[in-house]
């Protein structure tokens, strides 16, 4: 890839924000952690681990003679929960709220670090009584209870390995995993509230595990009461087994490099990865990046992460990095806008949440509502937000900040992935100036290049492939039955030995300061030019009509690639038809590029998301080249497509 006019983005020439002197006075991060990283980054991981407890010491803090799979803190022991609960309570912070959890109906409970750990005990003695031992595979089928960590946890502690799936998907999905890992314990829900309806979700299980050999029991926490199916000997409920065992229970201690858990990613792009990702270095980097990133203060900050568990985002950054910090969160069980959109202002306010970290897809949303919703609140307890996921468009960036933030929180723009188990790309906020729409540079001691075709790293102005040319603490251990595909996938697109190809685009600015481009399937080629679709989406969301757009190449045959947009309209913005799209393609021109102007502007009530609230483009493309749909069984709403093609 080579740098071309069509490829500077006018978000370029905003305005950067330096963190204030309030923030900078207190931030956990200030510049000696990037010098100290330079001077000896072996050494700075080193003190970074010791942000945990080992039980025994390592000795030495890097293997990488069998690359491309890492060994971290070699010879050294620990336990995962050990470090997330008991350490809390032994410190004397045992009253300390470690949940404030918020359900969809509106019932709500504290769950203190006491609590946690006589639960999490209780759940490992349950598990351990079910002649589980380290090493086995448990599949977790939840929605977003507190039993569903302490279930994560519990794990930990018996140093079995957790496949955690997101309880929207459908029973052949969760079969699929649980074969792949061969779980001997599915843990699940009765039923799961959305939108005030309690939904069935053990009779996924039933469907999953019938005939799955692996499976011993299923174990079932009762959450709406409704009825269930079910197996005798196999099937148990949580509350006449966990519930009436003993609290008591002494956690042992396991190899840094014991397997932690397996997540598949969420299949964008092909078929679900079961990426493993290992104890000691993993919990290493999800602690130091909570800290620093979000600079959380334990005792102080109430942090909530918007993310559900059955992502990377829920594992790291609502139960491994948050806890290991003992930091106090929120956990939300429903949807915002249940039972209206105001529902995420209103637990802001309930439980004075000072750290909010959440997704492009959900600030769009909240644009497309209406300022009117969180100005209806008091937002005042906010001093920091974070986004994730997708790169973040610097309209939607600027509205989080002007609106959620209230012109005062920094934003912290944080790049990684499934593989890459914690952020590794992102602001530190008491010490980076940000730009909208940026993630800026890498973090201390996590080290990234992009590069051309032929592997020449570019300088600023470049714009190519994402790498990680030095290996990280939190770095995946392989995929899950299929070694060979972990080196195809990440490790094989260059020559050079032991560097990660992302899968993504990015490019460096004037200053040297990195933007995300998104996937690299996701980059167009517009008569010889690379353009990036998530750059002719910012372009299109900056116009005050359109809430969210989503950019396609289409084949053409003049132009190698047309580009074809799609775009849902602001709650009470007009659609004056011709005349907004003729305004639009405008809009990009000059914001971009005239190669960049959309060949075609659809507008459309609604985007086909995938669960994890990603805007599927490979299934816009096929409707752009007038194909059949591909597989849209992660989609969250097939019936999107009908809408799409009416319009
Ligand atoms: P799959 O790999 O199965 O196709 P996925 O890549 O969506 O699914 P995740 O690991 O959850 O699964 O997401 C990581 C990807 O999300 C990154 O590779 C990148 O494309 C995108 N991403 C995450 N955070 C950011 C960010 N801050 N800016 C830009 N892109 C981001
Ligand atoms: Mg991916």
């Amino acid at each position: 890839m080579s740098s071309s006019t069509a490829d500077t983005n006018a978000a370029e020439h905003a305005t950067s924000y330096p963190p204030s002197a309030e923030f900078v006075a207190t931030a956990n991060a200030g510049p000696e952690l990037q010098a100290a990283a330079d001077a000896d980054r072996l050494g700075f991981w080193a003190d970074q681990a010791s942000r945990l407890h080992w039980h025994e010491p390592w000795s030495e803090v890097l293997d990488w003679s069998d690359a491309p799979v890492a060994k971290w803190f070699v010879g050294g022991k620990l336990n995962v929960a050990y470090n997330c609960v008991d350490r809390h309570v032994l410190d004397g912070h045992g009253d300390q709220v470690a949940i404030h959890w918020e359900g969809e109906p509106g019932d709500s409970r504290d769950v203190t670090y006491n609590d946690l750990l006589a639960e999490v005990s209780r759940a490992a003695n349950t598990f351990t009584e079910l002649g589980l031992v380290a090493g086995d595979r448990v599949a977790i089928y939840m929605p977003m209870v507190p039993e569903a960590i302490v279930s994560m946890l519990a794990c930990a502690r018996l140093g079995l390995t957790h496949s955690v799936v997101f309880a929207g998907f459908s029973a052949s999905a969760l079969r699929s995993r649980i074969d792949d890992a061969e779980a001997k314990l599915v843990i699940t829900t009765d039923g799961q509230w959305r939108r005030g309806q309690a939904a069935p979700l053990k009779t996924a299980v039933d469907t999953a595990v019938d005939g799955a050999e692996s499976v011993q029991n299923v174990l079932v926490v009762k959450r709406t009461d409704i009825d269930v199916e079910w197996t005798e000997g196999r099937d148990l409920w949580w509350h006449e087994t966990v519930a009436t065992a003993s609290p008591e229970h002494e956690a042992q201690a396991f190899d840094a490099e014991h397997p932690l858990f397996i997540l598949y990613t969420s299949g964008t792009t092909g078929k679900p990865k079961g990426i493993i990702h290992t104890s000691g270095g993993y919990l290493t980097q999800a602690s130091y990046t909570h800290h620093n990133v979000f600079d959380h203060k334990a005792g102080k900050d109430v942090y909530w992460c918007t993310a559900d568990i059955g992502w990377v985002t829920g594992h790291s950054y609502i139960v491994y990095g948050p806890l290991s910090n003992r930091a106090t969160q929120v956990v939300y069980e429903g949807t915002p806008n249940s039972p209206d959109e105001h529902r995420h202002f209103n637990i802001i306010e309930k439980y004075g949440v000072s750290i909010y970290y959440t997704a492009p897809t959900l600030v769009r949303t909240f644009m497309k509502w209406g300022r009117e919703i969180p100005d209806a609140h008091d937002l005042s307890s906010l001093r920091l937000l974070g986004s994730v996921g997708e790169p973040i468009n610097p309209e939607a960036w600027r509205w989080f900040r002007d609106v959620i933030g209230g012109e005062r929180c920094p934003i912290v723009d944080t790049w990684w992935q499934t593989e890459t188990g914690a952020i590794m790309i992102s602001p530190l906020p008491g010490v980076t100036a940000t730009k909208p729409g940026s993630a800026m540079a890498p973090l201390p001691g996590i080290s990234a290049k992009i590069v051309d075709d032929d592997a020449k790293p570019l300088g600023a102005g470049g714009n190519g492939y994402l790498v990680l040319d030095q290996p990280w603490p939190s770095m995946l251990r392989g995929i899950w039955g299929d070694m060979e595909r972990f080196k195809d996938t990440y490790w094989s697109r260059y020559a050079v030995e032991g560097w990660y190809f992302a899968g993504d685009g990015a490019r460096y600015d004037e200053d040297g300061d990195l933007w995300v481009l998104g996937r690299v399937d996701d980059v167009m080629n517009v008569s010889g030019h690379r353009i990036s679709t998530s750059e002719v989406e910012s372009a299109l969301v900056g116009h005050h009509s359109v809430a969210e757009a989503a950019v396609v190449g289409a084949a053409d045959e003049t132009t190698g690639q047309g580009i074809v947009a799609f775009v849902i309209l602001r709650e009470g913005a007009e659609n004056t038809g011709e005349t907004l799209i003729a305004e639009l393609k405008v809009q990009v021109s000059t914001e971009i590029s005239p190669i960049a102007r959309p060949r075609q502007i659809t507008i459309v009530p609604e985007l086909p998301k995938t669960r994890s609230g990603k805007i599927m483009r490979r299934l816009l493309r096929d409707v752009a080249e007038g194909r059949d749909l591909g597989d849209t069984s992660t989609l969250v709403d097939p019936k999107v497509f009908d809408a799409i093609r009416g319009s």
